[in-house]
Order: C-alpha cells, then sequence, then structure tokens
C-alpha cells in the first residue's frame, strides 16, 4: 500500500477541497457561488470560464516542475483536470460537505473510480444492494471478477439478514443507493453504514437519487459519495458527468485511478454542470412539491393500482424515510402499477403522452417516464421480473417542474387514452 502514501500534503487534492467561504451558508447560496472565484486574478468574473486548453505551461520551468511535483496547486495536463472542473468540485465537496471531490465523465466512471479507489480488487468482496442502478449492477457482475474480486447483489431493505451476510462474509467494499429503482424502497443508510464499518468495510453511497438536497451521507459517516451529475444536480438534461466525493486520506488513490483510467471531464461538460447547478435549490423545491402532489394524485386514481412514493402514508417504508430525509423532502422519484396492464396497454399509454417526455433519463427540469420491463429491466424474464416486483404496467416517473395542474391533465388523459 506505500504506494499510496506521500510523505507531504499533496496540493491536487487541496483544489477540490469544499470552499471554505460558503462552508456555513445554506445550499442554495451555496449552488450559486461556491467553487466560483476562488483562485485570486488580476481581475474577476462572474462565472468560471471554460478553459478549453490541453495543457498548460508556466514563467519557468521550476515552476511548471513545482505543478508537476504536486508542490503547488495548479495544472499540467487536462486530464488531470482543468480550472473549469476543479470549481464543480469544490462545489460539490460544499455541498455534500464533503473534504474532497472529483469530477469525472459520467455516473458509471465514478461508480468504477469509487469501487476501485474503496478497494475492489483481487480477492476481496463487493457488497452491493441488488436494486442498484443497472448498468452498476453489471459493472459489479461482469468488470470486477476480471481484477479477482467477488461480489454479491444482495435486498438491502431486510437489515437482519443483510447483518448476517456482513458479518460471515467480511466484505471489503459495501456500495447502495438510499432510494432503489424502480420499486423506490428505502435503504435504512445509517444502519447499513454503521453494520458495514463494524466489519472493517469502506462504503459508497450513490447519492443521485437522494441529492444533497435530502440526504448527506457525509453526516452519516459514508466513505465515498458517488454522483450521476448527469441528473439533478447538472439538471437540464444537456450533459453527462459523474462525481466521487471522500475524505482527504482516501484522495490519492482515486485521483491516481481517475488519471490512469482517464475517464475525466472535459471542461465544457464542467460549465455545463456548473451552470446547472446555480438553480439545484430552486428546482429541488420545486421536484419534490411536484412528485408528492403527483403521487397523491395517481393514487387516488381508479386506473392506477398502486403507487410507490416515500412521501405517501402508503409506503412501506414511509417511517424510515421520515426519519433519514428532513421534513417534506421525498424526492422526485416515483413509480405506480396501471391496472390491468400488458404491453400493448404500456405502449399506448406512453405514446398517449402530450408533455411528459417517454424517455430513458432522470432529474431533468422536464417529467420523464419510463416502463422498466422494456428499458432499464429489459434484460429480466418475466420471473426475474416478478421477483423485482415489476410488473408490464410499472412504471417509472422523474417528476419535473412543469405546473403540476398540466403534469396531473397529461397523466389522467393517457391513462384514459390507453383502456
Ligand atoms: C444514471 C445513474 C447512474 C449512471 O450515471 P451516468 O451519468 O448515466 O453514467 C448511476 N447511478 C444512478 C442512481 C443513476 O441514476
Amino acid at each position: 500500500m506505500a504506494k499510496w502514501e506521500y510523505t507531504d500534503q499533496p496540493m491536487h487534492s487541496e483544489h477540490r477541497r469544499a470552499d471554505a467561504r460558503y462552508a456555513e451558508k445554506d445550499l442554495a447560496t451555496q449552488c450559486l457561488h461556491a467553487g466560483e472565484r476562488w483562485e485570486k486574478q488580476a481581475f474577476w468574473t462572474s462565472s468560471t470560464p471554460i478553459h478549453n486548453s490541453t495543457t498548460f505551461f508556466y514563467e519557468s520551468a521550476r515552476d511548471l516542475d513545482d505543478r508537476v511535483y504536486y508542490r503547488k496547486p495548479g495544472y499540467v495536463y487536462s486530464r488531470s483536470g482543468s480550472p473549469t472542473s476543479t470549481a464543480l468540485e469544490r462545489a460539490l465537496s460544499t455541498l455534500e460537505g464533503a473534504e474532497v471531490t472529483h469530477v469525472c465523465s459520467s455516473g458509471m466512471a465514478a461508480s468504477h473510480l469509487a469501487l476501485l479507489a474503496a478497494g475492489a480488487g483481487r480477492d476481496q468482496l463487493i457488497l452491493c444492494c441488488s436494486d442498484v442502478y443497472g448498468s452498476v449492477y453489471t459493472m459489479v457482475e461482469n468488470i470486477f471478477p476480471q481484477l479477482g474480486a467477488r461480489s454479491i447483489l444482495t435486498d438491502f431493505s431486510d437489515l437482519d439478514r443483510l447483518e448476517a451476510i456482513i458479518e460471515r462474509e467480511k466484505p471489503a467494499v459495501v456500495y447502495f443507493e438510499v432510494m432503489t429503482n424502480p420499486m423506490l424502497r428505502v435503504i435504512d443508510a445509517p444502519a447499513v453504514i454503521e453494520m458495514a464499518h463494524r466489519a472493517g468495510a469502506a462504503v459508497i453511497v450513490d447519492n443521485t437519487f437522494t441529492t444533497p438536497y435530502l440526504l448527506k451521507p457525509f453526516e452519516i459517516q459514508a466513505d465515498f459519495v458517488t454522483h450521476s451529475v448527469s441528473k439533478f444536480l447538472s439538471g437540464h438534461g444537456d450533459v453527462l458527468a459523474g462525481s466521487v466525493s471522500c475524505y482527504r486520506k482516501d484522495f490519492d488513490k482515486l485521483h491516481d485511478m481517475l488519471i490512469q483510467v482517464g475517464c475525466t471531464l472535459g471542461p465544457n461538460e464542467a460549465w455545463l454542470a456548473l451552470r446547472g447547478l446555480k438553480t439545484f435549490s430552486l428546482r429541488m423545491e420545486s421536484h419534490c412539491a411536484n412528485a408528492m402532489e403527483a403521487a397523491r394524485f395517481l393514487e387516488s386514481h381508479p386506473l392506477v393500482e398502486r403507487v410507490r412514493y416515500p412521501g405517501l402514508p402508503s409506503h412501506p417504508q414511509h417511517e424510515t424515510a421520515a426519519r433519514i430525509l428532513p421534513d417534506g423532502r421525498y424526492g422526485a422519484m416515483l413509480s405506480f402499477d396501471v391496472a390491468d396492464c400488458d404491453k400493448d396497454k404500456a405502449f399506448r399509454f406512453l405514446d398517449a403522452l402530450r408533455l411528459i417526455l417517454p424517455a430513458t433519463t432522470l432529474g431533468d427540469v422536464y417529467s420523464l417516464i419510463v416502463n422498466p420491463a422494456r428499458t432499464t429491466h429489459h434484460w429480466l424474464n418475466g420471473d426475474e421480473l416478478a421477483a423485482v416486483g415489476i410488473s408490464p404496467g410499472t412504471f417509472r416517473m422523474s417528476v419535473g417542474i412543469e405546473h403540476i395542474e398540466d403534469l396531473k391533465e397529461d397523466l389522467d388523459h393517457a391513462l384514459k387514452a390507453c383502456q
């Protein structure tokens, strides 16, 4: 392990630290200012410029040498970062209450790096929640075994069973999302993290669905927090990006992994994400209010069989959600089952939507609906789908920030039109 131990405090982690000027401010203020204008210049720009430069050089060879050897903060070659991505990293560190953050080219790259940095290597076990994001599931099943790592994918909502597995198997890494997709099960994150730590495992929380607006996993001692920044943080459906936040003690390894794997975020994407982040807090307020209202509307609709939204008292883990998430903020994601729905009816429902986009992402300002059986979970057969709880008539909705009455009208129209 000596390879990862640097003798002096490396400057490359200084860059990605939380912005101390805004650490105590409200999330809404942090979204606007954190990370911006952090480096003293001859003049200030209100928005961080897009530094479209592959390489960086200095007045003297010694100045460059100081950067190559991390004696001074700065940039050498943009695979390891640019001033634009630094601004985003500082903003995300501040929002998550993290020590340091590295941004990368997608949420998948973020999960990959976090698993590597957390110790998922030869003869190590990854314990992963079975309803994690589909591509993370397949990465853990298909890619990590090539490095000699083993994996167990299991249900994280049965805590007694989970504890027995953790104690017996002694995983090196535990990976989960707090709200699962598309069943919207709520995992008791503080309890899982405590169990994992007792067994000596490092914990990665994918905070994409919950976001720092609902939950800050470092407050409950997570070791790594990952995001698909493509979703709520950037919010406008125009950029792919990911992030990993961690403690400084874990950062060198993460940084080296990122440089060697090369999944860097480009400055244009970093700028788009930073731009989107300005309104994150406002958007989340609207997302959460609309989702609550849409969930109530669907639950009372005669053509809907079941609605899953952690904010509804009927949700099986509503109490857990209320305990681990701040009051009244249950996120933008819900799922529902249209009554007596087969594939053809599901397609008619999607085709009848006039406002909500029938597309496979989430977290955008626009409302989006997918039919998991035919998209996000299409590789599962009928029995496997049923075991997860997905039927042909299950839909997952990412509730956007349109006016709620327009959303209700669109849902009602499509539900009637598909009969
Ligand atoms: C989208 C998503 C990812 C993957 O992110 P990309 O930016 O698409 O690579 C990982 N986890 C969750 C929960 C996601 O929703």
